[in-house]
């Protein structure tokens, strides 16, 4: 079956490569070896200098790293595909995967900004975002300038406060409190300058948010969240428009490599078991958020409810022209009696694990001031609006009627 782009994100996911092996296995063998063998030294030679497609090193290259990549850049690639009317992903997006979020994260940073370069940066981020820009950044000579305020005029004097910076970073909705930024705009802006634009797609996912679309230059995945979905494994993605970039011989192929931070050829395998159910699962975690989030925001025990879905979020405007198909499936909240009904609710709940992470099917709950975000410094954390009473919310696929309940047994304890 020829795939195309106008074939939906399941049919994709699920037919993409699929028994594409030399025993027509039907759902693709995980390929756990470390090395790879070659029938004579001239083909070894020819694989080592690229001038051959082949394996030859799992930290280089796997086949099921390969296959995940392709299916994850083609999720973020759809738009364009069929903008372009092209049928190979590869002319519209690269995908190169990795052994976290964070290592995708760093690679996408290091791949493109070397010591003395500038890079612009919206301060709320998810807490190890920060460190890497607060702590990391600095130890291999790059400048991090922060935007408080990342909304069009802040992005703007950055940029022109710092012509030359060659890269813009934004996280959005934001961990935490779900920020929005404009992706669009921000890409204009970033782009007049000759800055690239890369967004953390971790909470939206394409199937809300499709930053390449934007203009955005690269997207960066915590593949443990809701690309593969049940907490099974920790993992991270690029996908960029610029090929050469993520190409072996290119800055993030380089940092890969060199850093070796390769996932495993089991945790690609069960990703891509997660991706066949992508769209399914999405549905249902975006249905469930607004059905919560509403019945949260009526609760007189509740304060503020940050869910971009709802009017009242500061972001939904940004959020309905940028975001489709729904909102995504995370949410964070204020109990009115602050950190000591924040922590009995944490407790309390039946249905919802107390736990980091994100994006798994079932319902997770923790508090980023003392957990996530616990190394973000206070003051910077109220601008963030992570107050010490806000819980964050990652609402499973569980029978809504039932996650209600469970909240309304939670909250009369208080
Ligand atoms: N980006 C966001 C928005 C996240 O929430 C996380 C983890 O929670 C990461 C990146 C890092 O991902 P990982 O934990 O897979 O390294």
């Amino acid at each position: 079956m020829k795939l195309m782009a106008q074939h939906g994100m399941s049919t994709l996911v699920n037919h993409f490569s699929e028994g594409d092996n030399p025993h027509c296995s039907h759902i693709t063998p995980i390929y756990q070896t470390s090395t790879f063998s070659f029938p004579d030294a001239e083909t070894a030679a020819q694989i080592f200098a690229g001038n051959q497609e082949g394996y030859f090193y799992t930290r280089s290259g796997n086949p099921n790293a390969t296959q995940l990549a392709q299916k994850i850049a083609m999720l973020e690639g759809l738009d364009l595909l069929k903008e372009r009317h092209e049928e190979v992903v590869e002319k519209v997006a690269t995908c190169k995967v990795f052994a976290s979020g964070m290592a995708a994260v760093s690679a996408a940073i290091m791949g493109r900004a070397q010591a003395g370069d500038t890079i612009i940066a919206q301060r709320i981020l998810y807490g190890n975002s920060y460190r890497f820009m607060n702590e990391v950044a600095p130890r291999i000579g790059l400048n991090v300038v922060w935007v408080d305020t990342p909304d069009r005029e802040g992005w703007a004097a950055a940029c022109e406060a710092h012509p030359h910076a060659v890269l813009v970073y934004a996280e959005t909705p934001a961990n935490p409190a779900l920020f929005m930024v404009d992706l669009q705009e921000l890409a204009e802006i970033a782009h007049a300058h000759q800055a690239w634009l890369i967004a953390d797609n971790t909470f939206a996912t394409p199937y809300h948010q499709r930053p390449l679309s934007l203009g955005c230059d690269v997207v960066v995945h915590s593949t443990t969240k809701y690309l593969a979905g049940h907490g099974f494994v920790i993992g991270g993605a690029l996908i960029s428009t610029h090929p050469e970039y993520v190409s072996p011989t290119g800055g993030v192929g380089l940092i890969g490599r060199v850093m070796g931070a390769a996932p495993s050829p089991f945790d690609c395998w069960l990703a891509n078991i997660g991706l066949k159910t992508f769209e399914l699962r999405m549905q249902r975690h975006a249905a469930n958020a607004m059905t919560l989030a509403r019945w949260l925001s009526e609760h007189p025990k509740i304060g503020r409810v940050f869910y971009p879905g709802l009017e009242d979020h500061p972001g939904h405007d940004i959020a309905t022209r940028q975001m489709f198909n729904g909102f995504g499936g995370m949410m964070s909240f204020e109990p009115r009696g602050g950190y000591h009904d924040a922590v009995k609710l944490m407790e309390t709940l039946q249905l919802a694990t107390l736990a980091v992470s994100l994006g798994n099917v079932d319902s997770l709950i923790e508090h980023p001031a003392s957990m996530t975000h616990k190394s973000v410094p206070p003051a910077e954390r109220m601008r963030a609006n992570i107050t010490d009473g806000l819980v964050r919310f990652s609402v499973g696929i569980e029978n809504i009627e039932d996650v209600i309940a469970d909240f309304e047994q939670a909250l009369n304890m208080l």
